[in-house]
């Protein structure tokens, strides 16, 4: 059976090396399962650039327009920190995100039983820990206008940002996080500094009246993104679902993401409005980034990567039974010890590699189907 279309975006550094796992994971879905994805591959970030001369040609961004969704590895890496601005890597990433209007940034953080331990908190207030940080991801601090450096009249130089929200804005973020709470336990927290600010004054008026409006079910509450971090590491279980905007939503979603382990065992969705097809248009990837340091060792966690491919079932195919069925896998495989570098911590445990990991999951898939 057909199920969609993807565009996969390996992209730089270690990208190449965790997204080879993810295409094994789909060519055992489509396989085992009545799946079949209609799959493209493109380049993205410095390897767009060696290839088109530039990080995100046109021509992939049409094909990026067009998919069901997009599967991206990683961009980045020393060789291109010398290249003007428009042309770094990291720039054909924020084009997608911005042509495509993903403007909802979808960050769990779960922490599998196995890995407990590796929390800078006790394993009591982690363990079974699962929320998602939804963050508002195509506007406010990062995009308002005006922005730049300036010097002033005295010759001394100023910097300016704007904080800018309109209420159309928070309105999609807000019932991007109601739909997905409603898929779970159907409890919302915003969160703002309506104390100080007056973007997040209106951002707390917007929240609660789309929630008074079309989603009653829903607990919502309000709280300080300052209050809201301390929350976080004091007692995480206490929230699902949190919504906020896009700066609180980068040090919130990080600081959540701390709470489970490694950078490599991070997933992402980033969801905008429906395309022709009537899905959300999406883009999966995982937290980390191309990782120069550890690049062709063999030793890349590629769980983040293959997470990222499981939300894609999740949220843009509708596979749910399929996307618990390779989460359940990933958490079994962990369970029997098994670990990339980067979670180990005892110095005699050997580590096993990218690949290793990925050949124990597909084995955990066949055991469990
Ligand atoms: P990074 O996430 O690449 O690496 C940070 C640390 O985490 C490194 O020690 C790395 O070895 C480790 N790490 C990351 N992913 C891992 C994995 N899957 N398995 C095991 N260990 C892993 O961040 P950085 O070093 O700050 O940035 C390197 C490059 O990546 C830069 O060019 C940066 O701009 C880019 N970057 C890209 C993205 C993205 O593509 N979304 C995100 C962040 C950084």
């Amino acid at each position: 059976m057909a199920v969609g279309s993807l565009l996969i975006l390996p992209g730089d550094g270690i990208g190449p090396e965790v997204m080879d796992e993810v295409c094994r994971i789909i060519e055992w879905f489509e396989k085992k399962l009545d799946v079949e994805f209609e799959k493209k591959f493109d380049d993205v970030g410095g390897a767009a650039y060696d290839k088109y001369g530039t990080p995100l040609s046109d021509e992939t961004l049409r094909i990026a327009n067009e998919v069901d969704a997009i599967l991206l590895g990683a961009v980045g890496g020393p060789k291109y920190d010398n290249l003007e601005f428009s042309l770094k890597p990291e720039r054909g990433l924020l084009k997608l995100r911005k042509e495509l209007d993903l403007y909802s940034n979808l960050r769990p953080a779960q922490c599998f039983d196995a890995l407990s331990d590796y929390s800078s908190l006790k394993p009591n207030i982690v363990s079974g820990l699962d929320i998602m940080i939804v963050r508002e991801l195509s506007s406010g601090s990062y995009f308002g206008e005006p922005r730049g450096i300036e010097k002033s009249k005295t010759g001394e130089r100023y910097a300016v940002n704007t904080t800018y929200y309109s209420e159309s804005e928070i309105e999609r973020v807000a019932i991007s996080a109601f739909e997905i709470a409603s898929k779970r336990s159907k409890k919302v927290c915003s969160m703002e500094k309506a104390n100080v600010m007056e973007v997040g004054v209106l951002w707390r008026e917007v929240v609660q009246k789309i929630r008074d409006r079309d989603y009653p079910e829903i607990e919502l509450s309000h709280m300080y993104a300052d209050a809201g971090a301390m929350q976080l590491v004091r007692w995480p279980k206490q929230f699902d679902v949190i919504v906020t905007d896009n700066l609180f939503g980068d040090l919130l979603s990080d600081c959540a993401a701390m709470l489970t382990g490694s950078l490599g065992m991070l997933p992402s969705a980033s969801l905008g409005n429906k395309n022709a097809n009537g899905k959300l248009k999406a883009m999966y990837e995982p937290v980390h980034g191309s990782a120069p340091d550890i690049c062709g060792k063999g030793l890349a966690n590629p769980i983040a990567c293959i997470l990222s491919f499981s939300m894609a079932l999740k949220y843009t195919f509708d596979l749910k039974k399929e996307a618990e069925l390779l989460d359940k896998s990933v958490e079994r495989v962990l369970s029997k010890g098994i670990r990339t570098a980067d979670l180990l911590q005892k110095e005699n445990q050997k580590p096993s590699s990218t690949k290793e990991v990925c050949d124990e999951i597909l084995n955990e898939l066949n055991i469990q189907l």
